[in-house]
């Protein structure tokens, strides 16, 4: 199994549904430590996000790294907030490590390692944009042990299912580690040492990221 287009689509839909869901638990989260907002913000996102991915006058993506360009773009545009930026510049980064060489019409089918390598351009995305090094209470936290654990599954002989259930694994472990830490970066940064002891929202809503990536590929 590759991951292709359709691929692509079902995992931005899983991950939208799941923010559907779970919107009020990550406002929750934010509220405790931020401005109370990153569940509607990615709510707004993701469903801005289907419009374009239904929307009959939209050319059809040309592979899933266009799928993911274009979730990407959306999400820059319609998302204030930290959040929208740093996951909107993930998305596009994923989208460009997968997309077409110069010269060809589509961007074919990835393998487990290539979608490997483009998940570390997500990362490399947020890290660039965000400036957040690991331990400073980010979407960093669960993005960093989620793309290890995927890595560690593939060098292991993983396919695509084994390989992103064992990144949503962890990144559910980083995201319940940033539990006791103080945060160093955002709008949580700013209550210094009251930041301990809440679950980071923006490190939540990556476990979700990851847990749809998951259930998009289930075999
Ligand atoms: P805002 O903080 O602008 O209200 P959101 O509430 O949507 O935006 O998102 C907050 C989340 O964004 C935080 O929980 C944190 O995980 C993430 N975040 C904030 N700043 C950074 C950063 N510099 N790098 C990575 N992630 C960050
Ligand atoms: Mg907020």
């Amino acid at each position: 199994m590759d991951f292709d287009t359709r691929l692509a689509e079902a995992w931005v839909r899983a991950l939208a549904e799941a923010v559907g869901k779970e919107h009020e638990r990550l406002t929750e989260l934010d509220s405790a430590i931020g401005d109370g907002d990153h569940g509607s913000n990615l709510r707004r996102g993701f469903a801005a996000v289907l419009a374009v991915l239904d929307d009959p006058d939209t050319p059809a993506p040309t592979g899933p790294g266009a799928v993911l360009t274009r979730t990407g773009s959306t999400l820059i545009s319609k998302v204030g907030g930290a959040s929208g930026p740093l996951y909107g510049k993930a998305f596009r980064a994923i989208g460009a490590a997968l997309a077409a060489p110069a010269g060809a019409p589509a961007d074919g089918p990835a393998d487990v390692a290539a979608l490997g390598e483009a998940l570390a351009a997500g990362l490399r995305a947020v890290r660039e944009l965000g400036r957040a090094e690991e331990g400073d209470k980010t979407i960093v936290d669960a993005w960093t042990p989620a793309l290890a654990a995927y890595r560690e599954a593939v060098a292991g002989g993983a396919g695509l299912p084994g390989a992103t259930a064992a990144a949503a694994a962890g990144a559910e472990r980083g995201a319940l580690a940033t539990v006791p830490l103080q945060a160093r970066k955002g709008r949580a940064s700013y209550l210094g040492p009251r930041s301990i002891g809440h679950q980071d929202p923006g490190a939540t809503s990556t476990a979700l990221l990851f847990r749809a990536l998951a259930e998009a590929t289930r075999a």
